[in-house]
């Protein structure tokens, strides 16, 4: 019996990390922070970095990808991520033990059940991933997508803790500084969930057990705390849920 214990380690364009650990085994979910810097958020979080047990690859991205060869190397733990993603990021170069995942592969990893579903991304063979424990309680991680897929929703039912992407507040994009073709991209249905696409998905993914929801990667340009906060937890009062609601930061790790 072990209750999965997610901390966000930092979350945004900046850098993306979680830590899921159950049972003292800790699988890292992207390493978009230098090793270093990894190890010091594990730490100052009270999680040993000798107990993890492997690093899962959403995508290629730097901001999810930047330590994680390093920091594999360093732990000497396995790489798993798509095909795409292995090539794109080049993770043979350094990493011994780089192992690939596809969607719907079953994989048991630090003693959790791991379930990946493709994302809606810019990326080559992009994935989120959803972790089940022993005691029934489970993750669903959503992010860098420009929409929740049938697949992803179906993988995603029944999660007790929902990390959920609020990347933008639409309004801020298209009055926002970046040039067109950025705000293209963001927008798209292969950039990423808006509060209100995030609301959306998180509406349609409530359900009794559900506990826990985090809005993560959130923009420093296009959003704010409060804003990501106020779609997920208005999706929330509209069907009366009374799960906890927060928000991930960019600098400073959060244990949920
Ligand atoms: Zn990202
Ligand atoms: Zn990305």
């Amino acid at each position: 019996m072990a209750d999965i214990r997610v901390t966000v380690l930092g979350s945004g364009s900046a850098g993306n990390s979680i830590a899921v650990t159950s049972g003292g085994q800790t699988v890292l979910l992207d390493c978009g922070f230098s090793a270093r810097e990894t190890v010091r958020r594990l730490d100052s979080c009270g999680i040993a970095a000798s107990g993890v047990a492997a690093i899962l690859v959403s995508h290629e991205h730097s901001d999810h990808v930047r330590g994680v060869r390093v920091l594999a190397k360093r732990l000497e733990v396995p790489v798993y991520a798509s095909k795409g993603t292995r090539r794109a990021a080049s993770l043979d170069v350094l990493v011994d033990d780089v192992r690939e995942i596809g969607p719907g592969d079953p994989v048991s990893l630090g003693g959790m059940a791991i379930t990946a579903f493709s994302t809606s991304h810019d990326a080559a063979d992009p994935l989120g991933f959803r972790f089940d424990a022993t005691d029934g309680s489970s993750l669903g991680v959503l992010t860098d997508t420009g929409e929740l897929t049938p697949e992803a929703h179906a993988v995603l039912t029944g999660c007790s803790t929902l990390g959920i992407e609020c990347n933008h507040d639409v309004g801020m994009v298209e009055a926002g500084p970046y040039p067109w073709f950025l705000k293209r991209r963001i927008l798209s249905a292969r950039g990423h969930l808006s509060n209100g696409a995030a609301a959306d998905a998180l509406a349609s993914l409530t359900h009794d057990t559900l506990r826990r929801v985090v809005g993560l990667h959130l923009s420093r340009t296009n959003n704010t705390a409060a804003l990501a906060l106020g779609a997920l937890s208005g999706a929330l009062d509209r069907l009366d849920h009374a799960a906890n609601v927060g928000t991930a930061a960019q600098e400073t790790a959060c244990t949920l």
